[in-house]
């Protein structure tokens, strides 16, 4: 359980160093690189503990749920402060991940937050 994302129920394995993390801020935290972005995500279920992969580009709505135990892990991020602002907050992997503004200083934070932890460290 990370601090970021409460209840986040998978873990998603960077592209990059290919370690585990909850979200994308806990490898901005202990890498020393920007976070890969990878449309292929590997993910890790907390329920289950089984492993699966899920293409960022087709992504459905079933695609929610662990293909081994059904546990919906795509959910609102529930994190320890109020989010600042709302752009960017949709856990759905969608084309906003990809638009190449520099955001800075906010809160944002989903497990799918890829980009935003690599502009950060970037
Ligand atoms: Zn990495
Ligand atoms: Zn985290
Ligand atoms: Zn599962």
């Amino acid at each position: 359980m990370c601090k970021h994302v409460l209840n986040a129920q998978v873990a998603i394995r960077s592209p990059c160093c290919r370690k585990w993390f909850d979200c994308a801020e806990c490898h901005a935290e202990t890498a020393d690189h920007p976070l890969l972005q990878s449309f292929e995500m590997v993910f890790a279920c907390k329920k289950c503990k089984k492993c699966f992969r899920k293409d960022a580009r087709e992504f459905e709505d079933s695609d929610e749920y662990c293909p081994r135990c059904d546990n919906h892990f795509v959910l609102d991020a529930m994190t320890p402060k109020p989010s600042l602002q709302v752009e960017g907050e949709d856990v759905r992997v969608d084309a906003r991940m990809l638009k190449d503004d520099r955001v800075q200083g906010e809160q944002q934070r989903s497990i799918f937050d890829v980009k935003d932890a690599a502009d950060r460290l970037g």
